[in-house]
């Protein structure tokens, strides 16, 4: 539970940002919606056959958001929405994270988020027992598959190396060696030294910046598009097509109201400054520990068909992340008209960690 230390949580009344996410309604909550709001739940099938609450006009926020986004059923919530933002995520052990989109847990809070998360474990412990047994199973499979192609690397040594070069994440031609070096054949014995002297061209570099926030904001369509709560509790949707980004504000409803197309090279790459640069190491500090993290790598290595060695891809996706948190802090930068300060990294956090949590990995969130 150590993501859980030295923060507090208290539900921000006007986000509703989790309201976004069409909840699960697990089998013993079933009877409940069937009898008293029939019309108000949907069959999923992707990614597993359940049932999950309706959405307003079939992609908005949930059925059950009121005026004033409350909660028309908050003593009969679902389990999805009692737990948010905290994540019970299983891999080779069991560990609590934050949903740190959630903008709840920034400003200080009444509930000491690990007595909630404490409480969160022993509530599902029988689950958890069940569900470890199978992701260790898994786990131990893909640690064979690792060693028998050579490619294995303990995660605690992943871990130390990137720890100890957290603090240069933050500079923009350290990532792009680290890129470089991590897609090249040979492993990684460790991360290297800071860079004495610039190696990219600064274009260059702003370009791969953009490249990977674009991807990252690509969605099949506006309403599966990454969603940034604001300050003012504004749904911005940010979807990058045919090179641009499309910027959009969801209403109450559900209808969507254009707001305009942003051209991404108007985007200046911003590096974080004064307190900002603490809360942008910490963060990078909480993905290196974070096992959903680890499991992301662990999925790439798999899906490239065990060809990579597992720590290039573990360091090769931090900085993709870095990078990645960075153009995404540029971008609502630009919106809000800030800079990387303190403020200006939380927003960019905010509207990145929520993608971040939904990335593929090997283990489960349950
Ligand atoms: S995302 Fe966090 S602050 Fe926003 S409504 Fe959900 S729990 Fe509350
Ligand atoms: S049931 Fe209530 S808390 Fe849960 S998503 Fe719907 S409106 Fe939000």
């Amino acid at each position: 539970m150590s993501e859980l230390e030295g923060r507090s949580f208290t539900c921000d009344e006007k986000c509703g940002l989790c309201c976004l996410c069409q909840a699960e309604v697990l089998p013993h909550e079933v009877p409940f919606f069937k009898n008293g709001h029939p019309s108000r739940i949907v069959m999923k099938e992707q990614p597993h056959r359940h049932v999950a609450l309706a959405l307003k006009g079939g992609e908005g926020p949930c059925t059950f958001l009121g005026t004033e986004r409350r909660c028309q059923i908050y003593a009969d919530r679902p389990h999805y929405c009692r737990q948010f933002p905290f994540h019970l995520y299983v891999g080779e052990r069991v560990q609590v994270e934050l949903d740190l989109s959630c903008r709840g847990v920034w400003y200080g809070g009444k509930e000491d988020a690990l007595v909630v998360g404490g409480r969160m474990v022993a509530d599902n412990a029988d689950t958890l027992r069940r569900t470890l047994t199978e992701s260790r199973a898994v786990y131990r499979e893909f640690e064979a598959n690792c060693v028998d192609a050579g490619i294995h690397r303990a995660p605690e040594a992943l871990r130390r190396n990137m720890a100890a070069r957290i603090a240069d994440l933050a500079d923009v031609q350290y990532l792009a060696k680290v890129l470089d070096l991590s897609a090249e054949d040979e492993e990684m014995e460790a991360l290297p030294p800071p860079l004495e002297m610039p190696e990219y061209e600064r274009g260059e570099l702003e370009g791969s910046a953009r490249e990977t926030g674009l991807e990252s904001l690509s969605a099949e369509d506006v309403f599966s598009a990454p969603v940034y709560c604001d300050p003012a509790g504004r749904w911005n949707l940010l979807l990058a097509s045919q090179g641009k980004v499309e910027w959009s504000v969801m209403n109450d409803d559900g209808s969507l109201s254009p707001k305009r197309t942003i051209d991404p090279r108007q985007v200046k790459l911003l590096f974080p400054e004064g307190e900002g640069i603490e809360v942008f190491r910490s963060y990078m500090g909480t993905l290196n520990r974070r096992d959903s993290m680890l499991g992301y790598a662990y999925y790439l290595v798999d899906d490239y068909g065990y060809e990579d060695p597992v720590a290039n891809t573990y360091y090769g996706a931090m900085a993709a992340a870095a990078l990645d948190l960075l153009w995404r802090s540029s971008l609502v930068a630009h919106i809000n008209g800030g800079r990387l300060d303190r403020k200006g990294m939380i927003e960019g956090i905010i509207a990145y960690d929520m993608d971040r949590l939904d990335a593929p990995t090997i283990g489960a969130f349950i």
